[in-house]
């Protein structure tokens, strides 16, 4: 299985990435963001918990996340691998991933990460916020605390992939096809 994190601060682009990337490498993609979404639009309990956190730009609890994850990746386990969207967040969730494809006798092959200046993602994600309906792109202050908890929770998962010599960093800024170019060559050396 090839198993990919796709990796960077809200905003970066990786949603639109993986959407290439999973075609072209046939994988199955899995955005914990989406997920909550659908389940929100559901009306789920599920959906009803994550909202209150979302909203915020806080983080859903881990237990909750994990939970979900777990269940997302057993419904695939057929796929040739995974690209994994906005998880993990945290330390307590990477090791969570580690375990959970280590019981399914597979690991993370890689980390790529798009690298892109604040400013930038502020700006992205507030013009999304204008056409996407979600509540938690549209409020500049809810914006820059989800910044502010990736660089706090989620940035030091870099060092957590580079000292297992999976981190690979790409230049999040260009076109959409330049983007997925650069990545595409640091999947096909994998
Ligand atoms: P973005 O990366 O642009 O912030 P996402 O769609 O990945 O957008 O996530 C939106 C929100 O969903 C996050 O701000 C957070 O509240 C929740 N969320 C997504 N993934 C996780 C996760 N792994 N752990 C906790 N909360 C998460």
């Amino acid at each position: 299985m090839k198993n990919l994190v796709l990796f960077g601060p809200p905003g970066a682009g990786k949603g639109t990435q993986a959407t290439f990337l999973k075609d072209t490498y046939n994988l199955i993609h899995i955005s914990t963001g989406d997920v909550f979404r659908y389940n929100i639009k559901n009306k789920t309990d599920l959906g009803i918990l994550a909202k209150s956190f979302m909203d915020k730009g806080e983080l859903v609890p881990d237990h909750v996340t994990i939970d979900m994850l777990n269940a997302e990746v057993a419904k695939n386990l057929d796929s040739n691998g995974f690209i994994f969207d906005g998880f993990p967040r945290n330390t307590l969730q990477a090791d969570a991933l580690d375990e959970l494809l280590k019981s399914h006798e597979t690991e993370v092959s890689a980390m790529i990460a798009l690298e892109v200046d604040d400013e930038v993602l502020v700006q992205r994600l507030l013009k999304r916020g204008e056409t996407s309906g979600r509540p938690d792109d549209a409020n500049e202050s809810v914006v820059r605390n989800r910044i502010k908890i990736y660089y706090k929770q989620t940035a030091i998962l870099k060092n957590y992939y580079f000292d297992a010599s999976k981190y690979y960093g790409v230049n999040g800024v260009g076109s959409v096809e330049d983007i997925t170019e650069r990545l595409k060559a640091v999947i096909n050396n994998l």
